[in-house]
This record gives C-alpha cells, structure tokens and sequence, in this order.
C-alpha cells in the first residue's frame, strides 16, 4: 500500500514584549497522509494517531486542543520535570482568545494575574534606586477595552501557565509520567501520556507511519525506545530537534543577542518598587552594567534580570552562578 509522506512547516511566528498584537509559536510538522489508510499494516494498534515532541506550551496547549476534538495523542518531553524559570510572561490577545476555548483558561489567568496598575509601565532608569529617566505606559486601550478582541492581554508567568494546562490535561485524563519504559525496545505508548525524560533522537518514516526514537537515562543507565505514530509533531521549541531532523533550515539572523537570565525572588524589592515606581520591565543603563529586570510578581517579589553577555570577549562561564546575581543586584540596586 502506497503511503504519502509530506513534509510541511508551520509557519512560527515571534514577538517581543514591546507590542501587543503577535504571539510566539514555532512548530513543525512531518506529516504522514492519513486518508492512506492503515488498515491491515502491522503495528496499527501501537501507533498513536498523533504524537508531539515537546511539552512546552505550545506542545501542552496542542495536546488539550487535540483532546477536545477527539484526536489521540501523548508528548514525549526530554526534560524530567517542568521548568521553575519563569521565561514569559507576557500572553497578547490572539493567545488568551485560544486560552478562552480551554475550559475558562483566560478568565484563571486574568483572576491570578497580578493587578495591571503593577505591570502597565516600563521604567528607564540609572538604577532601580536611582534616577528615573522614563516611565513609560506601553499598554494601549485596544489591550484591555476589549472591543478588538474580547479578552485583554495578560502578564502571567510561564511557570505558572504551564501549571494550570498540565491541571486542565489531568482534568481530561492525561497522566504525566516519569518512570517505567526501560525494559523494552518497541513500545506501546498509551493515548493521553506525557513522558518525562525522554529525548527525540531520531525520526524514520515508513510505509506504516512514522518512526520516533527517544533516548531516556534512568540511574545512569542510557536507553533507546521506539514509537510509532502516524503523526509527529514538533513543538521542541527555537532550537526544534524535529525540524533539524526532518532537514527544515531556519532563515535570518541566528544568535542575535545572549543573555545570562538570573531568577531570584525579593519581597523587599517587590515592597520598594510597588510603592515607588511600579513596572513590569526596568531597563537600566549605568556605567558598571546594564540589564532589564522583568518584574515577574512584584506582590510576590519574583523577578528575572537579563544581562546581556558579548562573546567572544566574554563567556557564558565567566559568570558564576554564586557571585554573578549578588554583583548584579548590587550594580543595579545602588544609586547611580
Ligand atoms: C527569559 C525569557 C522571557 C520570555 N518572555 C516572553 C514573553 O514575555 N512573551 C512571550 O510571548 N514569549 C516570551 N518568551 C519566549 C517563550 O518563553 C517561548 O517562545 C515559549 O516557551 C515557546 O514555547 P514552545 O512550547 O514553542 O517551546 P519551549 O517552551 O521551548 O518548549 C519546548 C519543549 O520541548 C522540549 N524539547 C526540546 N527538544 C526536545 C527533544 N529532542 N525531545 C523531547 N523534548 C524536547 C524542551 O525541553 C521544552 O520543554 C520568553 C523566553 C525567555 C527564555
């Protein structure tokens, strides 16, 4: 029976924080044709109609997506737990009007935020304690009147998003999971799993669908599984292992900037910029460094500061994880 494979790229697209009406998502897909039925071809029963590679967001938000309209699917994510950083932050329109479809999703994100008078400016400055050279409210009415779109925008941590889709998952059967799998080669995965730990490798399409290859590492111990699945799906994020597996290039500039990202937490520094000049970005400029702070929660008192780093003059391990945020904290925190 004759099988058409396709190879298709979504189209991804980015934006940054500074405007309000684009979204980040990069996915690509491969593609097996399902109207090239598998009826009669060995293996049928073990393959999942869709498998996606990556539980981040995107990946996460596809698999509840997919749940509703009935598709079977199951993730394979290489990490062994969900990241702690808190990354974005800020969710425009277009992705709180999909968040709106998922059971109230929006509504849990507008109720946990923190309130928008904290987070509607962004502060230029010498320092967060000395002079402000601009303050600037960067929302616009159109984010919030919802007249252009029914839902506001958001600024709520990544963390804290992936958090309630791994809930809503759980609430429609998913299970995540992080052990068992060693012992055998050729494995059936079950619909509605997400497994931890195990790293797309590899990817080989046949006549009977597609073939991923995950490596795990349990103890020490290094082992490969096979999946079957008559789609893949790749949401593995910029530096996507399916697209450079399935041979899609990436066009533009690379590595436009690098940044060491330091996440630490200070109610003090929460209290201090609540009261005196409240934000969600600082940019500050003095003449020992410069850097943006992301106010992630300022009630909370849980921030990110980004420094920017410039190889080849320097590196990414010159910057100790000891000394480097304290050094940091103290440049931007004295009054300059
Ligand atoms: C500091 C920071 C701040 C940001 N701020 C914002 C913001 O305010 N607003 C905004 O819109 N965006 C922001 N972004 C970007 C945003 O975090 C990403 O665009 C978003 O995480 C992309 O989601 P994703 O699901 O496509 O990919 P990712 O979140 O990158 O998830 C991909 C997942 O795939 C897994 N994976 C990778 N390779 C494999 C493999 N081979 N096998 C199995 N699993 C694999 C990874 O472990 C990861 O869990 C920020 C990013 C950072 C780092």
């Amino acid at each position: 029976m004759a099988a058409l494979r396709l190879t298709r790229r979504f189209h991804g697209f980015y934006r940054t924080r500074l405007h309000s009406n684009a979204v980040l998502c990069s996915s690509y897909n491969l593609r097996r044709d399902s109207s090239t039925s598998s009826d009669g071809i060995d293996g049928r029963d073990s393959r999942l109609p869709v498998l996606i590679v990556g539980a981040g967001p995107v990946g996460l938000v596809l698999s509840i997506l997919l749940t509703k309209l009935g598709v079977k699917c199951a993730v394979l994510e290489k990490s062994c737990g969900f990241s702690r950083h808190p990354q974005a932050h800020f969710i425009n329109n277009r992705s709180m009007e999909v968040f709106r479809k998922l059971n109230g999703l929006a509504d849990e994100i507008l109720r946990h935020q923190p309130p928008v008078d904290l987070w509607r400016k962004f502060v230029y400055c010498t320092s967060l304690t000395g002079q402000v050279l601009g303050s600037v409210d960067h929302m616009q009415p159109k984010d919030f009147d919802k007249i252009v779109s029914p839902v506001s925008v958001a600024h709520f941590s990544q963390y804290k998003l992936t958090r309630l889709l791994i809930e809503q998952l759980k609430h429609i059967g998913f299970h995540v999971k992080s052990d068992g799998l060693l012992n055998s080669d050729d494995v059936k995965l079950a619909e509605q799993q997400i497994l931890l730990g195990h790293e797309c490798t590899s990817i080989n399409t046949t006549e009977n669908g597609v073939t991923v290859t995950a490596s795990i590492t349990r103890a020490g111990k290094r082992a490969e599984k096979k999946f079957h699945c008559d789609f893949l799906i790749g949401t593995d994020g910029a530096s996507s292992t399916v697209r450079k597996l399935v041979g899609i290039g990436m066009s533009g500039e690379h590595d436009l900037q690098k940044l060491i990202s330091i996440h630490f937490t200070s109610q003090d520094l929460g209290q201090y910029l609540m009261n005196e000049r409240p934000g969600m970005l600082f940019f500050i400029f003095n003449t020992e460094a410069i850097g943006v702070l992301v106010a992630h929660d300022l009630m909370q008192g849980e921030f990110v500061l980004q420094v920017p780093f410039y190889p080849p003059q320097q590196r990414f391990d010159d910057f100790s994880s000891r000394v480097t945020p304290y050094l940091y904290i103290h440049f931007f925190t004295r009054i300059a």
